[in-house]
């Protein structure tokens, strides 16, 4: 079933244009990332999806629904200025919001309680949210976005900030509400964790899509290949092979570059010429590859 779906949606702050003509649809149970630099659109798509800013052309809806106060409900949202009110205590700043996205207070407790276990920050429950790291602040202002089980759920850079093992807690709990049937999108300016944690994507720059799509299919169409070899193989060989591209060598590793598919086994033949061989391994193309190969530029992620 198609949740939301954007629609040729533009966006000019009087004449800088932030977003332009861009389209695509998250269905349920997908999470679905919004790459781009500082300044590509990503906040100012996510303001339009929630309503908070009206576009200049195109449609928004979630289930066929204009998104308007009605269904905010089901939605959830971390925004990226982190709009965490600091002089509350931490129980006070989520039954806050819980209670404006409908919910009984009982039911917030109970979930509250839930959350703050699970991130291991129950200590903090009435403590006020400026007294906390930013981290644990980020763990607040998530559990705010998830305490109403959200079908839609915004996350604006949600990882900016965390140490590596809150990142993968972060993540645990995305994948736990994709498989309940959320719709999930969130934005990033790391290709890597676009790449971890997403089947659809599209890159924005300045407000345009550039790349856009599965990203498995991504990767199947653009047919070039790695292959990551160590051990003594003679270069020179594998330069004359109709299809390498090019040879990284990286410490003890050699990266060979390759057009397509076909050129796998060629460069088999030559390396097992070699001798002391200890890996031969053929990897699809990174995200990032991808990317600057359609861009033709540095990407400053
Ligand atoms: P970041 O990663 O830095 O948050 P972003 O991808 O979220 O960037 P936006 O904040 O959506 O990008 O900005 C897109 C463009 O719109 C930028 O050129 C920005 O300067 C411009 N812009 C954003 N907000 C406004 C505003 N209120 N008035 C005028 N221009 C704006």
């Amino acid at each position: 079933m198609q949740m939301l779906k954007v629609e040729h949606v533009t966006k000019y702050y009087d004449k800088i244009l932030a977003v332009d003509d861009l389209s695509f649809t998250v269905n349920d149970g997908e999470i679905f990332g919004l790459l781009g630099v500082n300044g590509a659109g990503k906040t100012t798509t996510f303001r339009m999806i929630i309503g908070l800013l009206d576009m200049t052309h195109g449609s928004i809806t979630l289930n066929g629904q204009k998104i308007n106060y009605d269904i905010t409900n089901q939605i959830g949202f971390l925004t990226e200025e982190r709009s965490l009110l600091t002089k509350l205590t931490v129980k006070e700043q989520v039954c806050y919001y819980g209670v404006l996205k409908g919910m009984k207070e009982k039911d917030i407790l109970v979930k509250l309680d839930y959350w703050l276990k699970r991130f291991h920050i129950e200590q903090y429950k009435n403590r006020k949210i400026k007294e906390l790291s930013k981290g644990n602040q980020q763990k607040i202002q998530f559990i705010t976005a998830i305490i109403n089980e959200p079908k839609l759920l915004i996350l604006d850079e949600p990882f900016t900030g965390l140490d590596p093992i809150n990142v993968e807690q972060f993540m645990e709990v995305i994948r736990e509400f994709k498989e309940k049937g959320s719709s999930i999108i969130f934005s990033s300016h790391r290709m890597e964790h676009i790449e971890q944690f997403c089947e659809k994507l599209v890159i924005l720059v300045k407000g345009q899509s550039v790349l856009e799509g599965n990203l498995s299919l991504i990767k199947k169409e653009y047919r070039k290949k790695n292959i990551h070899v160590i051990g003594d193989v003679d270069k020179k060989l594998l330069e004359k092979i109709d299809g390498v591209i090019k040879i990284e060598e990286n410490a003890n590793e050699m990266i060979i570059k390759i057009s397509d598919e076909t050129v796998i086994e060629k460069v088999f033949d030559v390396v097992k010429k070699g001798s002391n061989i200890q890996k031969f391994i053929v990897e699809e193309p990174t995200l990032n590859e991808i990317f600057l190969s359609k861009v033709g530029e540095t990407y400053e992620g």
